[in-house]
């Protein structure tokens, strides 16, 4: 008898993902380089190449002339090293990190690891960081100041210039995390200040494997200096390579190749067309929910946030659609690139069928 072969979800009922399909040029250079290691970069100088060339675009996107860093696991990487190095190039024994609450949880795993006290400060009314919560927080002990651009449960952009000059002010290092964010900003219609060129900020996050359309794991570390990233290394005397600032030692040389790939078919009209495109959706999206009558939180990002009943949200879960929560409750949108119209509105037509015989 013929072995069934073990498929992966259907994209077409996942509203819940910050993951979508990889670009087809981004899968068939992941499947093509599946057996090649970055980790360790003179024994495999190929991907090595490609993975510079990422660093490289990734520095143009964010601003970042000549950028150092790499092609991470994820976001949980790239902000566990913005810690890491920023703990270890500071003099105390007491480390802690100053965020606001609506930090990414990967600052608390970073926090646990690296035995550092994360601090976060209450957020604004429209969720977004606040900088004199975050400076009564702030002390010689500090070691780095987190902004985010591009929050995961409502998309906002925290003031990262403000945040950058209190890091100034306790010599700190300044994070940005743009890990879901990063590959939208660019093209928004809104002057945000978000990214290197914006700001004096020291550390970036960037994941191609979310909005990018890369195959996971692609995430992205950035830093300004070279010091940051020697804060990061070790030596490593097996490897024909002498150092090593990644946390992973052997990694994935598909995702660096899958990223060099989307980067190269999508940057930048590419991902200006699948921004627009995913704006549209979520302001429809949004409208649709407010015409209906439901508290809708504004998508200042592709994300939209709407307050629905648990039996609700229960029942469209049941209907085969892939729904989140934010921590206060509230369904979450998330209008990735394989996020379509017609998708939505096949939401919609469930809802108020739910509604109808409710
Ligand atoms: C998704 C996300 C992360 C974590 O990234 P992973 O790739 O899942 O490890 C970190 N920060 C933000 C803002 C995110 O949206």
């Amino acid at each position: 008898m013929e072995q069934a072969v073990p498929t992966p979800q259907s994209f077409d009922r996942v509203l819940s993902s910050m993951c979508t399909r990889p670009h087809p040029a981004a899968r068939e250079a992941a499947e093509r380089f599946l057996a090649t290691n970055p980790g360790d970069p003179d024994t495999y100088r190929a991907v090595a190449a490609l993975e510079n060339d990422v660093v490289g675009v990734l520095g143009e996107i964010t601003g970042l002339a000549e950028p150092h860093g790499y092609v991470a696991s994820g976001g949980t990487e790239a902000n566990i090293q913005a810690v890491r190095a920023a703990r270890n190039r500071a003099a105390t024994d007491d480390p802690n990190v100053v965020a606001p609450e609506s930090v990414h949880f990967s600052f608390h795993k970073a926090a646990d690891v690296l035995g550092v006290d994360l601090r976060t400060a209450p957020v604004d009314a429209d969720g977004r960081a606040a900088p004199d919560a975050m400076a009564t927080l702030a002390d010689a002990d500090t070691v780095a100041v987190v902004g985010v651009a591009g929050t995961t449960e409502y998309g906002r952009v925290d003031p990262i210039p403000a945040l950058a000059e209190l890091a100034a002010d306790v010599d700190a290092l300044c994070h940005v995390d743009a890990a879901w964010g990063g590959f939208a900003l660019p093209f928004t219609d809104r002057d945000w200040d978000w990214n290197f060129a914006h700001a004096p900020i020291d550390t970036l996050t960037i994941d191609p494997h979310k909005l990018g359309r890369a195959a996971v794991p692609a995430g992205g570390f950035l830093a300004r200096d070279s010091t940051t990233m020697d804060a990061l290394a070790v030596e490593t005397p097996y490897l024909e390579s002498m150092s090593q600032a990644t946390l992973t030692g052997t990694r994935s040389g598909a995702g660096v190749a899958s990223a060099a790939a989307a980067l190269d078919a999508l940057w930048p009209d590419g991902y200006r067309e699948a921004y627009e495109r995913a704006q549209d959706n979520a302001d429809w999206v949004a409208t649709a929910f407010a015409d209906r009558g439901f508290d809708v939180v504004d998508p200042v990002l592709p994300l939209v946030a709407v307050d629905v009943p648990t039996a609700l949200f229960d029942a469209l879960t049941e209907r085969g659609w892939r729904l989140s929560r934010t921590a206060c409750g509230e369904l979450r949108l998330v209008c990735m690139p394989h996020v379509t119209r017609e998708m939505l509105a096949a939401f919609l037509d469930d809802l108020d069928d739910c509604r109808r015989s409710a």
